[in-house]
């Protein structure tokens, strides 16, 4: 599903296409052909990156997830554990994914969210 289908069926619209397209500047801290990893706007603890696809091919969300999506899925995870690394959170990281509302999904371009350099809490809020 294009990308403008699937915004005109959901809200919030914002995406993180500028941000890949580089028409919204943003800290990036890993780059490839498929993903980009940046600095969240607002910062959550002392490390907080965001990790997503560049081609966002109907994920929205994690929900909206189809089978051709599982090697993308993968290797978000993967980049997550190397910029992990790179950042140098070698006590621990927290990787979430928001889906939806009650998760408090607030971007409908999929994104993981690498967390680290503080204690985590559990339950999460
Ligand atoms: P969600 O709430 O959808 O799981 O996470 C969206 C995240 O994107 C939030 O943590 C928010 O701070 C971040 N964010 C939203 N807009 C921007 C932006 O323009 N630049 C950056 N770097 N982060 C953003």
């Amino acid at each position: 599903m294009a990308d403008s289908e699937t915004e005109a069926t959901e809200a919030p619209t914002m995406s993180f296409d500028k941000i890949v397209k580089k028409e919204i500047p943003s800290t990036v801290v890993y780059e490839d052909d498929k993903v980009l990893a940046f600095r969240d706007i607002a910062p959550q603890a002392p490390t907080h990156i965001l990790i997503i696809p560049k081609v966002k091919d109907g994920l929205s969300g994690l929900s909206k997830a189809e089978e051709r999506h599982v090697e993308i899925l993968g290797y978000l995870l993967y980049i997550a554990k190397l910029v992990a690394k790179q950042e140098g959170l070698v006590d621990g990281f927290r990787i979430v994914i928001n889906d939806g509302d009650d998760a408090g999904q607030s971007v409908y371009h999929l994104h993981v969210h690498l967390l680290g350099g503080r204690q985590m809490n559990w339950p999460p809020g």
